[in-house]
């Protein structure tokens, strides 16, 4: 591809961004570097939809800056993410804006403008420091996410690609004169044009520099992924109407409310049902058992409303309409 396609390719770009580009995401319209580096985490493994209705907006309005953010306890941030998942997310989130507040030394803690500074916070790797270079610091780097690598991988004819060289591609791609807008047109090119399954070339700014138009779906060769199964005895601990959970220490879902699991119920359990739940690397099955305690055995124990205030995962949330629904048919 000569430097001249490129720059033709650019200028096409840039108008179909002008045109059809989704510029009225609140993300894109702002220059707050936290409110875009939020928006990059929670986009992350999540849909755009999904973000915009139910997440962005109020985590912002309980924690308006990085301040606010690293000052609130975990449990309070984590109760905001309930339900996005990869918790991971929203305590390296915490433990970043901790981490400048520190740097700051009294003064208003703000994200560093370099990849290379940016790359050292907790949970911001490449593909995020690129995005954050790109969208609040208007650097004139390109953004890699599952759509861009996509378009990539056709331009290219890329049918297994490592990310040396879709990041050497990406770089010789990027506008350098118009970074955000080529960034975002490119994430939106990806999402509602270039699709996994029956892109629409003809409706593609990239159409007349794509290599893999004539066979689109050949590239990138999707890997097939068998996820493998775990099941779990789940023991509810049943007291006076009273759940009992336990916040759990371990890596996985570390710091959540959760409920037990146990490798043998009591023999004075009742099987209630099986809740299952996917996540990327696994799909956990879980087959629960209902105690009634006679006296309190556990720690804590909490109603059904009180469980609504705390951080609780999806599976437990799942659990949780399985015991209602069992309560309510005896
Ligand atoms: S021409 Fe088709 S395959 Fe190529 S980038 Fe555009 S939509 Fe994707």
């Amino acid at each position: 591809m000569t430097d001249r396609e490129i720059s033709a390719a650019q200028l096409k770009i840039k108008e179909w961004y002008a045109r059809y580009g989704r510029d009225n995401l609140p993300w894109r319209m702002t220059d707050d570097p936290y409110h875009i580096y939020l928006s990059e985490v929670m986009l992350q493994q999540t849909q755009v939809k999904t973000v915009l209705e139910r997440y962005y907006f109020p985590f912002l309005k309980k924690f308006p800056t990085l301040k606010a953010l690293g000052d609130a306890p975990l449990d309070e941030v984590l109760k905001m993410w309930e339900g996005l998942g990869y918790y991971n997310r929203a305590r390296n989130l915490h433990k970043t804006a901790q981490t400048l507040i520190g740097q700051a030394q009294g003064a208003a803690p703000t994200l560093p403008t370099e990849i290379d500074e940016l790359i050292k916070l907790p949970g911001i790797g490449k593909n995020t420091a690129h995005a954050v270079a790109a969208f609040a610091f208007k650097q004139p780097v390109p953004v890699m996410e599952a759509n861009v690598k996509r378009i990539l991988c056709r331009l290219f004819l890329l049918k297994s690609p490592n990310d040396k060289h879709l990041w050497e591609y990406a770089y010789r791609l990027v506008d350098k004169n118009n970074p955000f807008d080529y960034n975002q047109a490119m994430m939106d090119i990806g999402a509602t044009i270039c699709l996994p399954k029956k892109p629409e070339c003809g409706e593609c700014p990239l159409e007349e520099i794509c290599n893999g138009k004539k066979d689109p779906e050949h590239y990138p060769v999707k890997k097939s992924r068998k996820v493998p199964v775990r099941e779990q005895n789940i023991q509810l601990h049943i007291y006076d109407d009273k759940l009992s959970l336990t916040q759990r220490t371990g890596k996985f879902l570390h710091r959540l409310w959760g409920f037990e699991s146990v490798e043998m119920p009591q023999c004075a359990t009742r099987h209630i049902g099986m809740v299952t739940h996917t996540y990327t690397h696994f799909k956990l099955v879980c087959n629960v058992f209902a105690y009634y305690e006679t006296e309190p055995e556990q720690e804590h124990y909490f109603s059904v409303s009180e469980i609504k205030k705390l951080a609780i995962s999806k599976v437990d949330e799942k659990i949780i309409k399985l015991y209602l629904h069992t309560i309510s048919g005896e």
